[in-house]
């Protein structure tokens, strides 16, 4: 599977695997930086390719049921478990993995495909969805109105990200794919070799109908030319793709729908209550420490602002330098390493970048002064101190194992920092006073996506503030992108029109008899 020579990528367009006619671009090993896989997507047609996901794709999924779809899901969960120690070896070599950062990525896809085929199963023999009964619109009782969820005819678009080649293609394919719509993936080109070996695996296995599922491995290229009305699209990545896509000529004049799961500065927020000492003081701490190192802190849901009680700011990061001296960072393939490189030299100049620009608004209070290698992409953890308003620390993500302390005065303050990220995906709240928790969910959840609420009871229990479950919505609003992904079956409805359909009760009575309730498996 790893091989010296770099490897060339193929895409699997209209049924086929093809090549690009170029060299492409180089795939990096991180930790070396060795080339390890070329990926190029010119002179392929990618008009022919999505009109055969549309004509050939769309009926033979269409043509089963969603109890038949969701099997699909369970097969490919199958397929992949079967071979996770290769996906495991690319994630290390081309994404700079540690084992537990790999497993994030893969076992997070795989869990989240099982998850559909196990909801997606009670659809059963169902065609569409539906919301709610028939109600009465008039004073005859025989006219009445429903809303149906019917497949989008199109085809599903999905655009991600390089931070997790994995769990990015198969949480959205998952949900199309069970909607009853044909895929056509583009993984982020840096790290698309996992996606291309994980497609190719499922088929090789044969388990979809020809066309289900489309990969490009390479640049967009002309790909949104060619959208039309019927597709949509679920982009993942930075807020500037997110509004190319959406501004895109084609897209706009089409009305497509679009999906952008974007940058987001998400914080975490000790509670009052939460004295250096206490059980909710370390949980805090070892949560913060978690998300800076994981993947080196290039996930969507990391903690970039650490909002802390101004009594207890210097406690804590005396406690945050300490936790992450304890993480050894290194070749992620080395035992006990906790923290490998970032993805490519081009994200560790972004860090530094970002670094300088907050530079006037921030003190560095940690900072690790040895990495591993010249050569790899590897940058230190980072704890900074706001001194200020310091908005830039609110409004520039740092994609890496960096995050800021921002001290707090009040309750109302702490929320009003946590706000000025302007929307963000997730916010996770430690203490154990439960009037705190709950209005502190009741106050942000208006400008976050997702709100974790941490107290000693489930300390141990719950899933961590970056990690995203299929049962529950990912998304966040405005800087975050204003998207909503998974949310369990409430995620099939972006692949779904929803109408409402008027007219004489029977007919809606047996409309209604076809449908499922998406609400009642969720
Ligand atoms: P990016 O540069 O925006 O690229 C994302 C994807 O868009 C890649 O597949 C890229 O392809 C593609 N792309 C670039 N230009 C395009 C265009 N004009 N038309 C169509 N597609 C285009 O983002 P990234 O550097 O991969 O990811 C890092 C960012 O993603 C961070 O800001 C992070 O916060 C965000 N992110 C958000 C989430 C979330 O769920 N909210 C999750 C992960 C990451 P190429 O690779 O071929 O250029």
């Amino acid at each position: 599977m790893i091989a010296t020579d770099p490897i060339v990528l193929e895409s699997f367009l209209g049924g086929r695997w093809l090549r690009g006619t170029d060299r492409g671009s180089p795939l990096l090993d991180p930790t070396s930086g060795e080339t390890v896989a070329l990926a190029s997507s010119s002179g392929l047609d990618l008009a022919a390719a999505l009109s055969y996901a549309r004509e050939i794709g769309r009926p033979g999924l269409r043509r089963v049921t969603y109890g038949r779809r969701a099997s699909y899901l369970g097969a490919i969960a199958e397929v992949l478990s079967a071979r996770k120690e290769e996906w495991y070896a690319i994630a290390r070599r081309n994404s700079g993995n540690t084992r537990a950062d790999a497993g994030i990525d893969v076992d997070g896809a795989i869990g989240t495909l099982k998850y559909f085929a196990r909801t997606g199963a009670a659809l059963g023999e169902a065609e569409f969805l539906v919301e709610g009964a028939p109600a009465r619109l008039a004073r005859d009782p025989n006219f009445q109105g429903l809303h149906l969820g019917i497949p989008i005819e199109g085809v599903a678009i999905h655009i991600n990200a390089y931070n997790f080649p994995s769990w990015g293609l198969w949480e959205k394919t998952a949900v199309a794919l069970l909607a009853g719509v044909p895929v056509f993936a583009k993984p982020a080109t840096a790290t698309a070799w996992l996606a291309v070996e994980m497609v190719r695996a499922v088929v090789d296995a044969a388990i979809l109908p020809d066309g289900a599922l489309s990969l490009l491995a390479g640049g967009a290229g002309d790909l949104l030319d060619h959208v039309r009305f019927g597709d949509a699209i679920a982009f993942t990545g930075s807020a500037q793709t997110g509004e190319a896509i959406r501004l895109h000529r084609r897209v706009r004049a089409e009305g497509l729908r679009v999906n952008v799961e974007a940058d987001s500065l998400n914080a975490a927020l000790l509670g009052p209550d939460g004295a250096p000492g206490t059980a909710v003081f370390d949980l805090f701490v070892r949560e913060i420490v978690r998300e800076m190192t994981v993947k080196a802190g290039q996930k969507c849901t990391a903690i970039r602002r650490i909002v802390v009680p101004a009594a207890f700011a210097d406690a804590s990061i005396a406690a945050l330098g300490d936790a992450l001296d304890r993480v050894a960072v290194g070749d992620p393939g080395t035992e006990g390493v906790g923290m490998g490189p970032l993805v490519s030299a081009e994200q560790r100049a972004s860090v530094e970048a970002g670094l300088a620009a907050l530079a006037n608004e921030t003190t560095v209070v940690y900072r690790r002064e040895a990495v591993p290698s010249a050569d790899g992409a590897f940058v230190a953890p980072v704890l900074l101190r706001a001194t200020g308003s310091a908005p830039s620390v609110h409004e520039r993500e740092i994609f890496g194992p960096v995050a800021t302390v921002v001290p707090y005065g009040d309750e109302r303050e702490a929320y009003a920092i946590a706000r000025r990220g302007g929307g963000s995906l997730a916010v996770s709240v430690f203490s154990a006073d439960p009037v705190f928790l709950a209005s502190s969910a009741a106050t942000l959840g208006a400008s976050h996506g997702r709100v974790l609420l941490v107290d000693p009871s489930i300390g141990d229990s719950h899933t961590g503030h970056g990690i995203v479950l299929p049962s529950c919505l990912h998304g966040g609003p405005g800087r975050a992108g204003n998207g909503e992904e998974l949310g369990g079956l409430r995620g099939l409805w972006f692949y779904h029109q929803r109408t409402a359909v008027q007219g004489p009760a029977p007919v809606l009575a047996e409309l209604a008899g076809r449908a499922a309730n998406s609400a009642a498996f969720s």
